[in-house]
């Protein structure tokens, strides 16, 4: 079966009634091994830039990043790869930044609150981005975005980096600027943040974590992260609907733009584009091209009037088993 799927790494992601989903590809790093599934996808949904800075004494400086990023730009040859900014603090540590320990971490100073607290360290990032963008087609996306102050924020720190690299006579490229929906707050306000924004991407893994209200880390609770709630699958809706009408791309980058159930469902709400690890595009090009949208639109309805995550599954699993 898993030989089978394989062959479905090269395939058109096209459904079977003709309309096209991109499928994007979520790294860590710029290593060989992350890079070589680049032929086989439509750009980089995620890049998590945070490993650049993990497992090191000292902080990555400017030049090391233009050359990674450029690197990443330049394997994906034009097409387009989505820079997360620094996502730290929650289960991701520094060993070169000591940060003070915190009851509730993933509540806490993390990803953009954490760059706004040092904001040398989120300059010199935005530098090396917007200095490499002249390699390829750049997005720049920020994390844990809870509100319209963290947009414009994020945004200003981003103009500033530019005014710099301008006054230095330094050349850098034009980049598109987006956020992770990834907070239920943003989500609700989708209306207002996509006037914002030139584009969004949904964090499910966070998103999944602070509707339910279950730590993603605690195993006592790991029953209670259902990635199939039916809140889930409605706060995607609101979303998707909010981006599509305004024409700005939207995308799904977190665990479940890569599954294989959810996939359907996305795509019967309006997602074109899925971002995930480069174990899962086979299985999600598969699902896509036995796919039909009059299909998807009629599992996502149904879907969206289910009650439990359990019956969510159940009813996928067997729907879907001509695919699967
Ligand atoms: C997410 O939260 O869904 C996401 C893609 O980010 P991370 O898993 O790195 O927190
Ligand atoms: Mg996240």
């Amino acid at each position: 079966h898993a030989r089978e799927t394989k062959k479905y790494q090269g395939a058109e992601p096209v459904t079977g009634d003709g309309v096209r989903i991109d499928v994007e590809l979520n790294i860590g790093s710029a290593s060989p091994e992350e890079l070589e599934a680049a032929c086989f996808t439509d750009g980089v949904g995620l890049f998590r830039s945070e490993f650049l800075y993990m497992g090191r004494d000292t902080l990555p400086g400017e030049d090391e990043q233009v050359e990674i990023y450029t690197r990443v730009l330049k394997a994906f040859e034009g097409r387009p790869v989505t820079l997360r900014t620094l996502d730290i603090g929650g289960d991701k540590k520094l060993d070169c930044l000591e940060l003070p320990k915190e009851e509730n971490p993933f509540l806490g100073n993390r990803a953009l609150r954490l760059c706004f607290t040092y904001p040398e360290i989120f300059k010199t990032q935005l530098r090396a981005a917007l200095r490499a963008a002249v390699a390829g087609d750049l997005w720049i996306m920020f994390p844990m975005v809870g509100s319209m102050d963290d947009i414009r924020r994020a945004k200003a720190a981003l103009r500033e980096a530019g005014e710099e690299l301008k006054a230095e006579g330094k050349p850098f490229g034009t980049v598109r600027t987006g956020i992770m929906i990834e907070i239920p707050s943003i989500a609700l306000i989708a209306d207002m943040a996509v006037r914002e924004v030139d584009f969004a991407s949904i964090g499910t893994n966070d998103l999944c974590q602070y509707a339910t209200a279950v730590d993603r880390m605690n195993p006592a609770v790991s029953t209670y992260y259902q990635k199939y709630h039916p809140a889930m699958f409605r706060l995607i809706r609101t979303v998707v609907e909010t981006f599509n009408r305004a024409g700005k791309p939207i995308c799904v980058c977190g665990e479940l733009g890569g599954d294989e159930l959810a996939a359907a469902v996305l795509v019967g709400l309006g997602m074109r584009k899925l971002s995930m690890g480069r174990a899962f595009v086979a299985q999600t090009k598969k699902m896509i091209t036995g796919m039909t949208i009059s299909r998807a639109r009629e599992i996502a309805c149904r879907v969206c009037d289910m009650e439990t995550a359990a019956e969510i599954q159940e009813y996928l699993t067997s729907e879907l088993q001509d695919i699967l």
